[in-house]
């Protein structure tokens, strides 16, 4: 009897690592899933906490993706040891702070890194070839293999037929034919793979997999480092960048405004470590500040908060300011006329 051969598929919790690893698991390898939590992931984050869209279902799409594959999926927090792809990333950025080429050499040596020992054969990515402008190409896709240490032993199933075999091709654990030669930005080949296995339903993430592709959240986090005079961030600091309204109006503080629900019962869990103001005399959002203000700027920020509250036409609101030591004090101000907020105080 032949030895069943093992394989580690990134599950990212979109269609293109769901349909690598299925392709890989129908030709009777034994595949297990493995996903790295970096802090700037769109899955089970702000999915869970925004009410808007409550009608699409709140779950993370890479556990899904591994329950409908039937696999078992490790999750692992490399929050920490990817600050550095993100600080200093030696390919650089894509559109916006992503460092795509960097973030997929890191992920499969971390990918290499946790196979060694535990009697895994080979890797598996969904990555196809031309489907992104910088780590996807034909000269970026060899980089990662090589700077990943994974070298041969990195298998894409969707695309593998577009270059020279891999070892689990040549030495047969699986059948080359009965892999793809996906090339390109259509998905066309895919949803017609996903039809043709009869997955209807699957994740799909509009520009990228994390918030580092989105233009609004990179203004966020170059404003963090501007503020700070320190590129450098904590967990909780890229949290809360996903969260609510974000003003700076002064370079010493910026507020952190709920737009909804659910992004107030987010900050809630915050309010102890910050500034905070809330209406009290009208329904209205939970304001975080972070840094300084002096106490005219705690004016202004108390009139901002009244703005976003349902109070924002009356004459008066009354806003109740609570420091870091839990120390509170009632303000009754005039809502801020929407005209008298600058655009770029907005982030
Ligand atoms: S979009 Fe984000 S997670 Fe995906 S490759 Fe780029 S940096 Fe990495």
């Amino acid at each position: 009897m032949t030895e069943q051969r093992k394989a580690l598929a990134l599950i990212s919790g979109g269609l293109d690592s769901m349909l690598a690893a299925r392709v890989v698991l129908d030709q009777g390898v034994h595949v297990e899933g493995i996903n790295f939590f970096t802090g700037f992931c769109i899955e089970g984050h702000t999915h869970a906490i925004r009410q808007r869209g409550r009608n699409k279902p709140k779950r993370n799409n890479a556990l899904w993706v591994s329950e409908q594959l039937g696999i078992e999926l490790h999750l692992v927090d490399v929050v920490d040891e990817y600050k550095d792809v993100v600080l200093s990333p030696k390919h650089g950025y894509g559109a916006n702070l992503n460092p795509c080429l960097d973030c997929k050499v890191f992920m499969a040596r971390k990918a290499h890194e946790w196979v060694r020992g535990r009697g895994f054969d080979f890797i598996i990515t969904g990555e196809v070839l031309g489907q992104r402008p910088k780590s996807q190409r034909r000269d970026a896709m060899p980089v990662v293999a090589r700077e990943s240490g994974a070298e041969d032993l990195l298998l894409r199933p969707l695309c593998a037929k577009n270059f020279p075999p891999t070892l689990p091709e040549r030495v047969g654990w699986v059948v080359r034919e009965k892999l793809h030669d996906f090339n390109g930005r259509s998905r066309k080949p895919q949803i017609a793979l996903a039809r043709e296995y009869g997955i209807e339903e699957y994740a799909q993430p509009a520009g990228g997999c994390c918030f580092l592709t989105d233009r609004n959240y990179s203004a966020r986090l170059t404003d963090l480092w501007t503020s700070r005079h320190a590129r450098d961030y904590e967990l909780d600091d890229i949290m809360l960048l996903k969260v609510g309204r974000h003003i700076r109006p002064a370079p010493s503080f910026k507020l952190i405004v709920g737009r909804e629900e659910g992004e107030n019962n987010f900050l809630e869990g915050y309010r102890k470590r910050f500034t905070h103001l809330r209406p009290t005399s009208h329904p209205g959002p939970l304001v975080l500040l972070a840094g300084e203000a002096s106490d005219d700027e705690l004016l202004l920020a108390a009139r901002l908060t009244a703005r976003f509250s349902q109070g924002r036409d009356a004459t008066s609101v009354t806003v109740l300011l609570t420091d870091r030591h839990g120390r509170g004090r009632t303000l009754e101000v005039q809502p801020m006329p929407a005209a008298d907020i600058p655009g770029d105080w907005s982030l």
